[in-house]
């Protein structure tokens, strides 16, 4: 469904031609040459209200390498195959750390921080691991995908995958690391093979958005009914995305856009108005805490505007 809310289809579109605008586009992403190729030219925005309707401005059907956003879905599978248990391998605390640090796992005996920085989400991986050969768990986050979306074209890119592999010395470390306090239960390989390839799933503005909506609405899709998670669950995923979703950027981003979100290094941001819409946003270039530079603002904006921080008008 297209938009039936024209206040919100103004406002979508007004803040994508303000972006388009705009000269400071922050910087591309550099380590594999899949992301630093992109063009920051590009901005995508797609908000999907209760009631289903679709407000798009900018490249909003256009592809991008999620990376990041994939550890909401990754923590969402993992809640629901171990529950609770999950908590006695990965903490549920901000890192004030960057994405794939490795002091704070030393002193925490190779228990991270959160489920969404680097180590973090490799040991909620590993939790998806258990008991599967590494395809067939890939195979089942790229399903959940492709039904949340309600997309069966959604595929992972092969070449951002391998190259993850190839230049990824930080996560193999980090993994090692978790490995040797048993923290990991399967084949460092195993685990970060699958990492690697949920990191590289590409999705556009419009099917993430999609992807999100069970977390706006109480663990449930609206529009089809299907029950994803217990109202608890999305309750509490929201709460990590506020807290930790951003890396070491989560309280700037509580302070000015104030809505659950998570990012990732190829420029999107999934962020969520409880109870009222589920939302996209990609712009490729990045600031200096690896988080969407005009991604962040045209949130800021878009929250500003319809009065839905959750911190109030
Ligand atoms: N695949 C990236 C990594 O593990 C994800 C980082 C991110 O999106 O923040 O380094």
């Amino acid at each position: 469904m297209t938009s039936t809310n024209p206040d919100l289809q103004s406002v979508v579109t007004d803040i994508a031609n303000e972006m388009a605008q705009r000269s400071d586009r922050g910087e591309v992403a550099s380590y594999i040459p899949e992301l630093a190729g992109v063009d920051a030219n590009q901005f995508g925005l797609v908000v999907i209200d209760a009631d289903g309707n679709i407000a798009a401005g900018g490249d909003s059907e256009a592809p991008f390498s999620i990376q990041s956003i994939s550890k909401v879905f990754t923590l969402t599978l993992a809640l629901g195959m171990i529950g609770d248990r999950l908590w006695r391998r990965v903490g549920r605390e901000p890192s004030g750390n960057p994405f794939n640090s490795i002091v704070q796992l030393e002193r925490e005996r190779g228990v991270p921080r959160n489920p969404f920085i680097n180590a973090g989400a490799i040991a909620v991986t590993d939790v998806i691991v258990s008991g599967h050969q590494p395809r067939e768990s890939l195979g089942e986050i790229l399903r959940f995908m492709r039904f949340l979306a309600q997309d069966s074209s959604i595929v992972i890119d092969h070449a951002v995958a391998a190259s993850e592999k190839r230049t990824g010395y930080r996560n193999t470390a980090l993994a090692n690391y978790m490995k040797s306090f048993g923290v990991l239960e399967n084949p460092v390989d195993f685990t970060l093979g699958v990492y690697f390839h949920h990191c590289a799933i590409a999705m556009s503005c419009r099917q993430l958005a999609m992807a999100g909506r069970y977390l706006a609405h109480s663990g449930t899709n609206p529009s089809t009914g299907f029950s994803i998670v217990p109202a608890e669950r999305a309750r509490r995923i929201n709460a990590l995305m506020l807290t930790c979703g951003h890396y070491d950027g989560s309280g700037e981003f509580a302070y000015r856009v104030g809505l659950p979100g998570k990012s990732g290094v190829g420029g999107g941001i999934l962020a969520i108005a409880p109870g009222k819409a589920s939302i996209a946003v990609w712009a490729p270039g990045l600031d200096a805490n690896g988080n969407s530079h005009l991604g962040r603002i045209a949130l800021e904006a878009l929250t500003r505007r319809l009065g839905w921080s959750i911190f109030g008008v």
